[in-house]
Order: C-alpha cells, then sequence, then structure tokens
C-alpha cells in the first residue's frame, strides 16, 4: 500500500510520500539520495574507511597500506570470520592498544548473541558508530509517519533494557549494543521529540535490575493507557515477556494504581523518583479497569483492551521471531506488527521502507552509509559448497549489493569503520528488489542455526553435545539414546527447547526415574552456550524439556518423510522439526515429560 496524502498529512510531497512534518522532509530525501547514489556512496564509505584505518596492522598486513581503491581491496582482503579474528579479538580484549584493526581506538566490545566456543562474541567497536547508530534510528520515524497519521498525538509504550556488563582483561566495557546505546548520550540526553515521546521514563530503562525495571515500565504504560498509539519491544518474544508479566504481576499493579503509592519492591531511587512523576495520585477507576480486564479468564486482544488505541506493535517478528506471530496475534486482536530495522552489533544495516507490510513481505533497505557491505553467493541447495575462509587464495569473488540479483540468496559480509575487513555476519538475506539502486532484502535466517527462543542461537553441534553428555547419566541404568530431535516450543512464555528422546533400555530393566531425566534436563542445559544460559537465569527463556518418545517413533518420523520423497539412502533423522505433522506424531508418541528443575549456571563474568 502506498502512502496517501490525507488531510492529516500537512507536510511536504516527497518521493516516498507525504511527510509528516519539516524534519522528516529532510530525512525521507536523505534516505532517496543515498539509495539513488547506492554504489557511489559505498565507494565513498570503503574509501573512507580503508584511509582511515590505513595505518593499522590487518589492513598494512593485507598490503593495503596507502590504497583506498576497491579493486586492490577485493584482490587482497581476504573474507573473514570470527574465528579468524580471533587473535586480533583476544589482544584488543587482554589491552593492547596498538592499532591492531582500527585506528580509531576501540572503546569497548559489544557482546553478540551469536557465540564462540560457548561465550558471546566480542565486537570491537569505535566512538563515533554512535553516531551512525543514531543516524539509522534517526530514519525509522519519519518512514513510519508516511504511513501512520498522528503518532505526535500520543505516546510509545516501549519495553526497553539493559544488561549488566563486564570489563575484558584490558579493561574495555563488553556490554550488549543496546545497552550501550541506552546508556549513551544520544539516548539519555534526546532532545524532545512529539514523533518520539516514551511512557517509560529513562530511569527505569536504565535499570539492571529486571523485575523493577519491567514493573515500573508496565505501571507507566497503564498510566497512560489511553495515550498509548504503538505497543514495542526489541523482539517479539521480550513483548511477550511484558504480557506474561502482567498476568503474574496485575493485582501488584492495580493496587499501586489504586493508591497512587509504588510498590516497595521497586527500590531504586532514581526509578521511585521518575515513577513518583507519573503515578501522582489515586486512581481508582483505572485500578477496577486493570483488575477487570486482567482479571477476565480469556486474555485474548488484551493489548487492544488495556490500550486502546493502539495502532501497531513495534517489534521484530522476522527471522527467528516469525515463530512469535500467532501468539503475538492473539494477544494483539491482530494488530499489524512493524519490523522497523534490521541491525547487529557488527554493524547496523538498514531499514524497512513499508513498515506496515504483512510480516511474510517484510524486505530491509540496507543503507550504503553506515558500513561497506559484500554479498556471498548463498546456494540453498549445496549443502557441501566448500566453506570460504581466510586461507582462501584469492579471495572469493564478492558481489556488490549494487550487482545483488533479483531471486538470489546471499550471505552478507561487511567492513566496518570499526576495523572488521571482510566479515562474514553470518546471515542469510534473499533479494526482494530494488528501492532506487538499493537492493532490498528478507531475512531469510541465520546459518547453523537450530534453535533460538530469544537471543539464543544454538547450532546442531552444540545440541549434540549437550545430548551426549547428558545421556552420560543414563549409563548406570543401561539406558541409552536411540534418537532424538528438538523443537522450540513459542506456545509457552517464555517459550523453551523441547528435546524428544527416544530411549533403549536393557531387556528386562526399568526406564529410570523421572528425577534422573529432570537431572538430563538440567545437564543439557548446563551444556549450552552463555547467551542460552543467560536468558534461562532471567526471564527469556523456560526449563528445557525433555519428551520420552516410545519405542519405534523415529522409524515412524522416517516412514513419513520417505512417504513425502525424502531419500532412503540419505535420510537422517531431523536435529530440529519445525513440520506441525511431524511434530503431531512425535507429540503423540510421548510417554514422559519432565522438565529442568533449576536454572544453569552462568556468570556474566566467565569470558
Ligand atoms: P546481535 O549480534 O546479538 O546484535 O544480533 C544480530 C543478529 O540478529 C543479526 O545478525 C540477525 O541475525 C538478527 N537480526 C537483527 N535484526 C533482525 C531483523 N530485523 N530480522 C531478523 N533477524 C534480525
Amino acid at each position: 500500500m502506498a502512502p496517501t496524502a490525507t488531510a492529516a498529512a500537512v507536510g511536504r510531497v516527497t518521493a516516498l510520500g507525504v511527510a509528516a512534518c519539516e524534519r522528516d522532509v529532510e530525512k525521507l530525501e536523505f534516505i532517496e539520495e543515498m539509495t539513488k547514489n547506492f554504489d557511489a556512496e559505498q565507494v565513498r564509505v570503503l574509501a573512507e574507511i580503508l584511509a582511515r584505518n590505513n595505518g593499522a596492522e590487518y589492513l598494512r598486513r593485507h598490503g593495503m597500506e596507502g590504497r583506498t581503491d576497491r579493486q586492490a581491496f577485493k584482490a587482497r582482503v581476504p573474507v573473514v570470520t570470527y574465528e579468524d579474528l580471533r587473535p586480533e579479538i583476544d589482544r584488543i580484549a587482554n589491552g593492547d592498544r596498538s592499532n591492531i584493526i582500527s585506528s580509531h581506538p576501540i572503546t569497548e566490545f559489544l557482546t553478540s548473541s551469536g557465540t564462540s566456543a560457548g561465550e558471546r562474541k566480542l565486537m570491537p567497536t569505535i566512538e563515533d558508530e554512535l553516531n551512525r547508530r543514531q543516524m539509522l534510528y534517526s530514519l525509522l520515524m519519519p518512514v513510519m509517519n508516511l504511513y501512520v497519521p498522528g503518532l505526535d498525538k500520543g505516546k510509545g509504550l516501549y519495553f526497553l533494557f539493559i544488561k549488566s556488563e563486564t570489563k575484558t582483561p584490558g579493561g574495555l566495557p563488553a556490554r550488549p549494543v543496546l545497552t550501550s546505546y541506552y546508556k549513551s548520550d544520544h539516548f539519555k540526553h534526546r532532545p524532545y521529540d512529539p514523533y518520539n515521546v516514551y511512557t517509560s521514563p529513562t530511569a527505569a530503562i536504565l535499570c539492571t535490575d529486571s523485575f523493577q525495571s519491567m514493573y515500573s515500565q508496565m505501571l507507566c504504560g497503564l498510566v497512560a493507557r489511553t495515550e498509548v498509539l504503538r505497543v514495542g519491544a526489541v523482539f517479539a518474544s521480550g513483548l511477550l515477556r511484558a504480557i506474561r508479566f502482567l498476568q503474574l504481576h496485575w493485582k501488584e499493579l492495580a493496587h499501586d494504581l489504586r493508591t497512587g503509592t509504588l510498590s516497595a519492591r521497586v527500590v531504586e531511587p532514581s526509578i521511585r523518583e521518575a515513577v513518583g512523576e507519573v503515578l501522582t495520585k489515586p486512581d481508582a477507576d483505572l485500578a477496577d479497569f486493570v483488575e477487570a480486564e486482567c482479571g477476565k479468564d480469556s486474555w485474548e486482544g488484551i493489548i487492544t483492551r488495556v490500550w486502546p488505541n493502539t495502532k501497531y506493535l513495534d517489534v521484530i517478528v522476522t527471522g527467528a521471531m516469525a515463530q512469535y506471530i500467532p501468539t503475538l496475534k492473539y494477544y494483539s486482536g491482530g494488530l499489524p506488527m512493524a519490523c522497523t530495522m534490521y541491525a547487529s552489533s557488527e554493524c547496523y544495516f538498514g531499514l524497512n521502507l513499508r513498515p506496515m507490510c504483512d510480516p511474510s513481505e517484510v524486505s530491509y533497505t540496507i543503507m550504503p552509509n553506515m558500513g561497506y557491505f559484500e554479498l556471498l553467493p548463498h546456494d540453498p541447495a549445496d549443502a557441501n559448497a566448500k566453506p570460504v575462509s581466510a586461507r582462501d587464495d584469492p579471495p572469493p569473488r564478492l558481489v556488490d549489493l549494487a550487482d545483488a540479483e533479483v531471486g538470489k540468496e546471499y550471505e552478507l559480509v561487511i567492513t566496518t569503520y570499526a576495523g572488521l575487513c571482510r566479515y562474514r555476519v553470518g546471515d542469510i538475506l534473499h533479494v526482494t528488489g530494488f528501492h532506487n539502486a538499493a537492493p532490498q532484502f528478507r531475512f531469510v535466517r541465520r546459518k547453523n542455526v537450530l534453535l533460538s527462543i530469544d537471543s539464543d542461537k544454538t547450532d546442531e553441534a552444540e545440541l549434540q553435545a549437550a545430548v551426549e553428555r547428558a545421556s552420560r547419566l543414563l549409563a548406570p541404568y543401561d539406558a541409552g539414546i536411540v534418537e532424538y530431535t528438538s523443537q522450540a516450543d513459542a506456545t509457552t512464555i517464555p517459550g523453551h527447547y523441547v528435546v524428544y528422546w527416544e530411549l533403549m533400555v536393557r531387556e528386562g530393566g526399568a526406564s529410570p526415574e523421572p528425577a534422573v531425566f529432570e537431572r538430563c534436563c538440567l545437564e543439557m542445559e548446563e551444556a549450552l552456550n552463555a547467551v542460552y544460559r543467560q536468558g534461562r537465569n532471567g526471564d527469556a527463556i523456560g526449563p528445557l524439556e525433555i519428551r520420552v518418545v516410545r519405542g519405534g517413533t523415529f522409524e515412524e518420523v522416517m516412514d513419513y518423510a520417505i512417504s513425502r520423497g525424502a531419500s532412503i539412502n540419505q535420510y537422517k533423522a531431523p536435529r530440529c522439526v519445525s513440520f506441525g505433522p511431524i511434530i503431531e506424531l512425535l507429540n503423540s508418541r510421548v510417554v514422559s515429560k519432565h522438565f529442568s528443575p533449576a536454572c544453569p549456571t552462568y556468570s556474566p563474568h566467565k569470558k
């Protein structure tokens, strides 16, 4: 749907639509300029990055000293993965302040949700990267205003959080990219913008205690319930957690509204002060309303019942988050879901120029001023493709974004101002078209991710290692695992991993006690990566579940796959299932279910 001029839209007509205000005109024209001159801007950005980091050890080592041209860059600089850069990253983390990858000082590490050897990857970043992130954020509302008029007449209820941070052995902060952004002056001292007024006080966002933060954000959201025009979180899983929180705490919240006082469980003085400015008086009507709505048996449409003027949900529901679309539809009564941007710890990439489109149609337009981008052709059918590594000589032929072919899939490769050169992000993108000269991409998936509930990403090798570790607990019972598969169960809040086990028990032997399987659940969780274990220790991921299926189940799964055309010679049990009929088959053969009885160990200080 193209944006149309409405009576409310008093701004100027731009190529993207009718701008809501003068500031938006400037931003929309900037998008047009960038996307029209896409390749020229990419050449400029690459030259700027190379000129800046010319003296850094990494580019010198690859024969780029004094060179800023694309041709030399492509011929000499290898395509790398995180593992290839590990020695450089470790040196920086350990305190080597020489110009290793960048001529600008590395100011902090951003802890990615991608892991290496079970721990979060550390992405080096520099001071001025914050300006680029801020720039991309500043484009989002002007685009949204094209489609949803009147957003300056109310507020956004956004559930935003920070996490605790650590320091590397060399003393650099290590924290998630959003924690870094919310704690920056860019966010804390942002100028007033009528199109971007949040109900959450900044003090509540900047609290690492997730209960105090969520409680006060929810309370302020309830106070402003009729003013709220959009409800959001970064990812869909986060918004569902907020709904779950409301389910658990509405009585206490209603009590606070009735008395006009903040729960004693919120102790942080800055939050108490900020909430005090919002919760200024007792409001019995609002308390009655919250109790009446939340006390109903059905929570269908709860978002629009509590926040009746909500026009859309602002959450990412692409990629792994697509699994939450049905649940969000249920709670929101089918509100549109806007996926506004595509970004990572390494670099922010781009935005969705049609944010109100259906989630299945979301395409992101990469902004050419954020970094230098290339594409590694990816053939989904070619599972045996030769892996590309830093040792490849010469570097593989990558495609420039301007030359992307519609309909093809590629892996994104980036070169950043902070000094990552030809770095493989691991995201697979499908080219859907162009806006001016800028290619637009559907996010297909992250490579090698089998299971994901929140920001956790578990690959096949990690699941295999976890199953092997847990299966050792069965040995004393003369039992073993014949076959297994898994599923990310998004129907619970929070979602959780389900692992189906078919067992082999010694003839005449008894199946192990339920307590043994519970220990197996926890053992698997202990074996999973740090992002998973952190999610379990917060409220992002629920306890892992083992479902024991009866003997012969996996043979039935195989028969089913073969009946649908799988080759009997090549058949391997899938390690993760998402296809409804197979999940139904597995669930109909379950003989017992067991949940992890405790949280696995997690320490943010372990690097
Ligand atoms: P992180 O490094 O933890 O910041 O995670 C970044 C990754 O999250 C990206 O590389 C993508 O795999 C994923 N991601 C970010 N934005 C989106 C989006 N809009 N849709 C789907 N996946 C996304």
